[in-house]
């Protein structure tokens, strides 16, 4: 007889009590137009193959355990040195290890809604996670944010669902004002959004995470980063596993971040696109909110003009069954009316408009 274990009795009590992240759907295979987890329509450069190649016969070997190179090209071009630069893989990873060090007694606070994952890596701190409502208007509310007291407040800019960016001006109100860290998530932000990064010079409580997931078309791969006071990146490397980049990780993503050409363009593409979407979203006659990310947060109507969480989730289903994926957030009043479609080619967002097109004809 097998002999058993109570896995649920003996697991830690944070851990009974966590659910897991739920991304949003990845068929694998099949003819989708996929929109609906904010991936780059387009490969990454194509210095990554080479650059992938060249590790394979190094492969016996581990990788670089802190991916030092990387951080030096990332460090030097925010003018930053490879001591205020840490890698992870995929940002999702610098977001564990800012909760695993910093998030105390004092909890971490989010603005809602903002990135899922945010509950799910602090649901292992003794503390849960204050939110900060938005509005409809998507203000940053500085004093609401500085009212948490959290030891860790993350900040999406630009905000996910909704791509609207905060400026410059508005994350320094926000640093002023609260005592803990501010973590500025800037997964959007070579979209169109103004980089926190510069602040960096002025105070020592903000860290600002970045990807290669979106605009280096390199989510496949999972490598993200975070610039901090070297104070705040030693603590980040002690919880670190100590080797959390493979070597064909690191390769491919400094091959893609030298690669200033191929980036500059392809972000150009993607942004052009998604004006040119907007467009005829505005055409619609719905309400999309100004985006500064690869996605666009839509309140569609219906051939009867109304909109509401029904309209928005029989479009949503509608889409399904043309192989249009989306992204539909059922669960909160200021999403539920609304759907959100990641940018892809041309050509996609032609498939995505003409499917629209027919529900509007066809309801
Ligand atoms: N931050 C935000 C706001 C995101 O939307 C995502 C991905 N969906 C991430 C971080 C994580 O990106 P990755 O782990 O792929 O770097």
């Amino acid at each position: 007889m097998k002999k058993s274990f109570d896995a649920s009795s003996r697991v830690l009590p944070h851990v009974r009590n966590l659910h897991a992240y739920v991304p949003g759907e990845q068929p694998q295979g099949g003819d989708w137009v996929k929109l609906n987890t904010n991936e780059n329509p387009y490969p990454p450069s194509p210095r990554v193959g080479p650059a992938i190649a060249a590790e394979v016969d190094q492969l016996r070997k581990y990788p670089e355990p802190r991916s030092h190179q990387l951080r030096a090209v990332i460090g030097e071009r925010f003018g930053l040195s490879a001591e205020n630069v840490i890698i992870g893989n995929g940002s999702d990873n610098i977001l564990d290890l800012i909760t695993r060090c910093f998030v105390s007694s004092a909890g971490a606070g989010h603005t809602v809604p903002s990135y899922s994952l945010y509950p799910v890596v602090t649901g292992m701190s003794d503390k849960g996670l204050v939110d900060v409502p938005f509005t409809r208007e998507m203000k940053l509310d500085a004093a609401a944010i500085a009212a948490t007291d959290a030891a860790v407040f993350f900040l999406t800019s630009p905000n996910a669902p909704t791509g609207v960016a905060f400026s410059r001006a508005e994350i320094a109100a926000v640093l002023d004002r609260v005592n803990g860290l501010l973590v500025v998530d800037e997964a959007y932000v070579d979209f169109g959004g103004e980089t926190a990064a510069p602040l960096l010079q002025e105070y020592q409580n903000l860290i600002v995470v970045r990807t290669f997931s979106k605009s280096y078309g390199l989510a496949g791969m999972r490598v993200g980063f975070a610039m901090a006071d070297a104070a705040i990146i030693s603590m980040l490397d002690r919880v670190r596993d100590a080797y959390n980049l493979d070597r064909i990780a690191q390769a491919a993503a400094q091959a893609a971040f030298e690669d200033v050409d191929y980036f500059e363009r392809q972000r150009a593409r993607v942004i052009a696109t998604r004006e040119a979407t907007l467009a005829e979203l505005d055409a619609f006659g719905w309400f999309t909110y100004p985006s500064a990310a690869n996605l666009l947060f839509t309140e569609p109507k219906n051939a009867s003009g109304e909109s509401g969480a029904e309209v928005a989730h029989a479009l949503f289903e509608y889409l399904k069954t043309q192989k249009v994926l989306v992204r539909y957030f059922p669960k909160h009043p200021l999403t539920c009316a609304f759907i959100r479609v990641s940018i892809g080619t041309d050509v996609e967002m032609k498939a995505f408009l003409t499917a629209v097109e027919s529900w509007l004809n066809n309801v």
